[in-house]
């Protein structure tokens, strides 16, 4: 009996070692020291042994059965150890999470490649206020105070001489105030006006250029915007300048380009015509020089003016004006 139990003890053992997972040891638990198991039936059988063989049957078969279950306890936590701790567990083949990047507005972009454009032909960027005097925004550009074309600019007044400026031409007078010419600037910012449906903002942005010098004509004008047009639209766009009316400009274009979305053909976009308007020119009106004490029997030069909300639709295909202000990821994040 004695034998065979520690026989017992050496198979469980050498078994035991070989164990590798917490299953495999619970079946070998079961099998050795569960009920049926065979060190218990052997263990059993103690009772029926003549009583000099009992005792030392007894005490042996009590060793054994304690060695074995310390050494399974010893063998789960072994496995236990070689368990990763899942608080402190970091998978290295997992793709890292990238932090979510911002990036520019489309109106932001649009206004960046303008200016480069023009920077680029040796204008030089101002800016100027947004609340404005009434004498810069209006009465400096040739537009008194009872001139019928101050209702075409839907204005929000401040107070009777002081308003959000409704172009960003009031920059043109304060330049020109300010420095001799030659002249070349180009003003980008916010202008605003009471207006608001599917193609108006009561805030937008507008870029404004001026050039003054010795002998500005009509062609450096056309040869300014033309260029201008090609760079930002495309080398084969075709562009047509249109007699119009600004009080600050005379004579005065509005300049249009093939359209964008039917190619000359006629659309919705462009009312069957064939053009889009996209910005307002003229060669600046001798009156304003009266304004700023430029000489204009010396002096001429153009002005001209866009709505960027306006390039920005025509360039990416965008028909609701609004989007640019509504701050959906979903359509800002396709720029
Ligand atoms: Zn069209």
């Amino acid at each position: 009996m004695i034998e065979q139990l520690i026989e017992l003890e050496k198979t469980a053992l050498k078994e035991l070692d070989a164990v590798k997972d917490p299953s495999e040891l619970e079946k070998l638990r079961i099998s050795y020291l569960g009920k049926k198991g065979i060190l218990t039936s052997l263990m059993r059988k103690v009772g029926t042994l003549p009583q000099e063989q009992r005792a030392d049957a007894g005490r042996v078969s009590n060793l054994v059965k304690s060695n074995l279950s310390r050494r399974i306890k010893e063998v789960i936590e072994g496995i236990e150890s070689l368990k990763p701790d899942q608080s402190a567990f970091i998978d290295v083949t997992l793709p890292g999470r990238k932090p979510l990047r911002g990036h520019l507005h489309p109106i932001t972009l649009v206004i960046q490649e303008v200016c480069q454009i023009f920077i680029k032909m040796g204008f030089k960027i101002v800016k100027g206020p947004n609340v404005e005097l009434d004498y810069y925004n209006f009465e400096a550009l040739n537009l008194p105070k009872d001139h019928p074309a101050r209702d075409m600019q839907d204005t929000f007044y401040v107070s009777d001489n002081v308003v959000l400026r409704t172009h960003t031409s009031p920059i043109q007078v304060r330049t020109m105030e300010s420095q001799r010419p030659p002249v070349s600037i180009i003003a980008p910012g916010k202008v605003y006006r009471r207006d608001s449906d599917v193609s108006h903002t009561p805030m937008f942005h507008q870029v404004e250029g001026l050039l003054v010098d010795k002998q500005v004509s009509l062609g450096d004008l056309k040869g300014t915007l033309t260029s201008f047009v090609h760079q930002m639209f495309g080398s084969d766009t075709r562009i047509r300048f249109r007699p119009s009316f600004f009080p600050f400009t005379e004579p005065s274009a509005e300049v249009d380009i093939q359209c964008v979305i039917c190619g000359g053909k006629g659309c919705r976009t462009c009312s069957q015509s064939g053009w889009l308007e996209i910005l307002g020119s003229g060669m600046v009106d001798p009156e304003v020089y009266r304004f700023v004490d430029y000489d204009p029997e010396l002096y001429s030069g153009f002005a001209f003016g866009m709505g960027i909300e306006r390039i920005a639709m025509l360039k990416y295909g965008i028909d609701d004006i609004q989007l640019f202000f509504k701050n959906d990821m979903r359509f800002l994040k396709q720029f």
